[in-house]
């Protein structure tokens, strides 16, 4: 069986949210990339084109609260890490009637019974002292798989990543 946290395809394809467009920023539409991490669960960086960041999510199919898992990758793989607050990360729980037929079904007859949460790192278009907005970008040019966030005036296209 699945590692305890693991969130397997049946489920992701359901909790896999309607793609929207960049809101505030370019209005194409986002893209969501998983990024596999050290832990159980699955983690996704829904990012426009040009590299902004609109959301990043953390499932676990556990009982355990998953958000200091999610803070710890974001610490680890952000700059400056100091943009990363834990009140900027909301718990959710996702139930089985508002994830279709399908998932519901697999969710009851799955044993051990455990609630499927989602984490989401919201970092919003900031201002520093002198005024000028900021906003959170990422670069996937790390590896396999790996991802770098990192702060970048909030009109930029695709910006320069500092660990490039
Ligand atoms: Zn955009
Ligand atoms: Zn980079």
């Amino acid at each position: 069986m699945s590692r305890t946290g693991a969130v397997p395809p049946i489920l992701r394809r359901a909790l896999r949210p309607a793609t929207p467009h960049c809101y505030r920023h370019c209005d194409r539409p986002l893209r969501g990339r998983t990024v596999p991490i050290s832990a159980p669960g699955w983690l996704c960086v829904y990012a426009c084109p040009g590299g902004a960041v609109s959301v990043v999510t953390y499932h676990e199919w556990a009982k355990t609260d998953p958000t200091p898992t999610l803070l710890r990758f974001a610490r680890s793989h952000t700059s400056p890490s100091t943009v990363v607050r834990r009140w900027d990360m909301r718990l959710a729980g996702r139930h089985g009637p508002e994830l279709g037929v399908t998932a519901e079904r697999f969710l009851a007859k799955a044993r051990p019974i455990r609630p499927v949460r989602v984490v989401y790192w919201r970092l919003y278009p900031f201002k520093k002292k002198d005024g000028s907005a900021f906003r959170l970008f990422a670069c996937f040019r790390h590896g396999v798989g790996a991802v770098q966030f990192f702060v970048a005036p909030r009109e930029s296209q695709s910006p320069p990543c500092p660990r490039c």
